[in-house]
């Protein structure tokens, strides 16, 4: 195995710290992952990136994206950057033969899109999409239990992913709400997430019907408090057949008050049910059929027996959080970048994510 891999990190912001601290942390947690070499980092403006390299423990700071991307020095990129950049941070690197962690959605269009995973496929090149959910023990754990049919043969999944940035109708506009920047809204920011669990824990979906609404058709921008447009969804929901013949439900919303990470998901099975939500994300809860008298729903604590939890904590109980997900992540990333299997999910399986949500949305004539 490759035994360092020189990083170029895109971004300081939530995500790019979010891949800094699983760069630092993924080889103390994980001994079998080649050590990631922090070469450069890039931020605008520069003093930004100088501030943040030294932060962050990079050896060199830049402003310019296309100086990370070709740097000789570099074998993989980490794209933290909003929605916008992502396709054109991702065909160069890709061109320059680098290893690609990028942050979701993949892009602002379906086509932008398509024309990512075309050139990291063209490229031959390792790539992984931020969907960090899928990493966690506690998520491993209750895929594990579908699949081996602990709850029988599942009949119906339910899932639901919402926040509540947008509830408020003063909350601030921002480039979030733009199609040119953001592209989809609810559904690119969240919904996102909730198929990359579904398709995880049910296989891909194949057909769909859908509704979306906006709730403020403009939000006050910061500062001057003039109205900014709201050009994509605040709330969408579907009705899902899943290429097994199973039935879902997918609801998402921004605008949903008290949910902070709420990732609720539902699996119905001809003898049982699991249920898990990110908000309590060390439980897993079970319920299999059996003597009614004693039958009941189980909380399952994550511990070690659910890999990869006990290379972070040996004893069970002690609850692992956001980032040490993204540590799982890197470390499946890097083992990929250095040739060893790739778990994904890569950029070619992000785009039968991004398929979903866009479909979704293009049932409602929306983009
Ligand atoms: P952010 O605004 O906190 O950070 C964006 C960073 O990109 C900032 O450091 C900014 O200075 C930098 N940047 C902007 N333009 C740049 C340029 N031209 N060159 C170099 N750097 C530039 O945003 P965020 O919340 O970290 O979101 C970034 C991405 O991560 C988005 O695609 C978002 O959807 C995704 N995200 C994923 C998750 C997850 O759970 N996986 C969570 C939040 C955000």
């Amino acid at each position: 195995m490759t035994e360092e891999l020189g990083v170029a990190l895109i971004g300081t912001g939530f995500m790019g710290k979010a891949h800094a601290l699983a760069y630092a942390q993924v080889r103390p947690v994980f001994g079998d992952v080649p050590r990631p070499r922090l070469e450069i980092l890039c931020d605008v403006p520069q003093d930004a990136a100088d501030r943040y390299a030294d932060q962050f423990g990079f050896a060199r700071a830049t402003d310019d994206w296309r100086a990370a991307v070709t740097d000789p020095a570099v074998d993989v990129v980490s794209i933290t950057t909003p929605n916008k950049f992502h396709k054109e941070m991702v065909c160069a690197a890709a061109e320059a033969g680098k290893h690609i962690w990028c942050e979701k959605p993949l892009a602002t269009t379906l086509a932008d899109a398509e024309t990512m995973a075309e050139a990291v496929k063209a490229a031959g090149v390792a790539s992984m999409v931020g969907y960090n959910y899928l990493k966690n023990p506690t998520f491993m754990h209750m895929k594990r239990l579908v699949d081996e049919g602990a709850i029988g043969r599942p009949i119906h999944f339910r899932g639901i992913v919402d926040e509540d940035y947008c509830a408020d109708e003063a909350s601030p506009w921002s480039w979030r709400s733009l199609i040119a920047e953001a592209g989809l809204g609810t559904l690119g920011d969240l919904g996102c997430h909730l198929v990359s669990m579904a398709h995880a824990l049910m296989g891909p979906i194949e057909t769909l019907v859908s509704d979306i609404e906006t709730v403020y058709p403009t939000r006050p921008k910061p500062g001057t408090g003039e109205p900014g447009p709201v050009e994509n969804e605040d709330i969408a929901s579907a009705l899902v057949r899943f290429r097994s013949g199973v039935p879902g439900v997918l609801m998402t919303s921004r605008a949903a008050w008290g949910a902070k990470n709420r990732i609720s998901l539902e699996v119905h099975g001809t003898r049982g049910a699991l249920m898990f939500d990110q908000e309590r994300l060390n439980e897993l809860r079970l319920y299999r059929a059996g003597d009614p008298a004693t039958a009941g729903f189980t909380t399952i604590l994550a511990g070690p027996a659910h890999p990869p939890y006990g290379a972070f904590v040996p004893a069970p109980g002690h609850q692992l959080g956001f980032t040490e997900m993204k540590v799982v992540e890197a470390a499946a990333f890097l083992r990929a970048a250095a040739g060893g299997v790739a778990e994904g999910p890569d950029i070619g399986e992000a785009l039968g994510i991004e398929r979903v949500i866009y479909g979704i949305a293009a049932v409602c004539g929306h983009n």
